[in-house]
């Protein structure tokens, strides 16, 4: 493959830009180091992410695709670059969850920190002037966010990444409590997991102490966040 260079800039998000590049079936992600919780309502900077979230998501994606989950990575340009295969995003966030945190115990009124018996799977509609309403399969089935074989397939690849990913991290120390997986579609149809796999999508705490090493320590203001996300960075590369 030749050298990819950045075309034009397609869209700029809260955590990335996405580029065009001469080849149109593919795009060159760029990870900011910009941090933003409650739909926007939070923003702040947390030095360095963008680096660990890129190769953190990277390593993640290629251990994913030889377990036999098809993802859009292409290649890790720099530190903050990689490109992608371009998709069409299926607008739901799927959301899996371990153990109960986060909007789970809120809206339950459950504590954090309660092992399910097995996983549990929803969606949120990607809609952010809509807050990303929470959704079930019909409501997407009825709304034609993904056809009734898609959202099969997005289920299976999903528990699939959950069983995958959560004996890679018990195996350093980390126990995976949830994230939130974006998937899309390529010209042909076929659906890949797309976006990115890394603190800023997943609850990760330390197996030993409990420690909080994701999002959360930006979201809760509880400091030590640089630190957290340097943390597991170095779990994951040995770095
Ligand atoms: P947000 O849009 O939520 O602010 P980001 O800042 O992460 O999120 O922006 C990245 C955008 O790129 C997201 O909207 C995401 O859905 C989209 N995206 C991720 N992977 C791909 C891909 N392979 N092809 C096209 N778009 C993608
Ligand atoms: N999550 C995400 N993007 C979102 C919402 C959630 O990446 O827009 C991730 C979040 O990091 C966590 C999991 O999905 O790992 C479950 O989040 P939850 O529903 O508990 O929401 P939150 O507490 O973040 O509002």
């Amino acid at each position: 493959m030749e050298v990819m260079e950045k075309k034009e800039q397609l869209y700029e998000g809260k955590a990335k830009k996405v580029f065009a590049t001469e080849d149109e079936t593919l795009c060159i992600v760029s990870y900011k180091d910009d941090a933003t919780a409650f739909n926007g309502l939070k923003k702040g900077t947390i030095a360095g992410k963008g680096v660990v979230n890129n190769r953190m998501s990277n390593m993640l994606m290629q251990l994913l695709e030889k377990k036999g989950v098809p993802t859009h990575f292409v290649k890790e340009l720099s530190e903050r670059d990689t490109l992608v295969r371009k998709v069409k995003i299926v607008p739901l966030e799927v959301i899996i969850r371990n153990v109960s945190a986060g909007s789970f115990a809120k809206r339950y009124g459950v504590p954090e920190g309660i092992v399910f018996e097995k996983p549990t799977i929803e969606f949120s509609y990607k809609c952010d002037a809509l807050d990303d309403p929470l959704l079930n399969s019909y409501h997407a089935l009825a709304l034609k966010l993904a056809t009734e074989e898609e959202i099969e397939t997005i289920k299976q690849y999903a528990f699939k990444v959950n069983e995958v990913l959560k004996e890679y991290f018990l195996h350093l120390g980390v126990r995976l409590i949830d994230f939130k997986l974006e998937f899309g579609r390529l010209p042909d149809g076929t659906i890949v997991l797309a976006d990115e796999i890394s603190p800023d999508t997943c609850r990760f705490w330390d197996a030993q102490t409990g420690e909080k090493l994701d999002k959360d320590r930006f979201r809760r203001d509880m400091g030590g966040v640089e630190a957290a996300y340097q943390e597991i960075f170095k779990r994951v590369t040995g770095e």
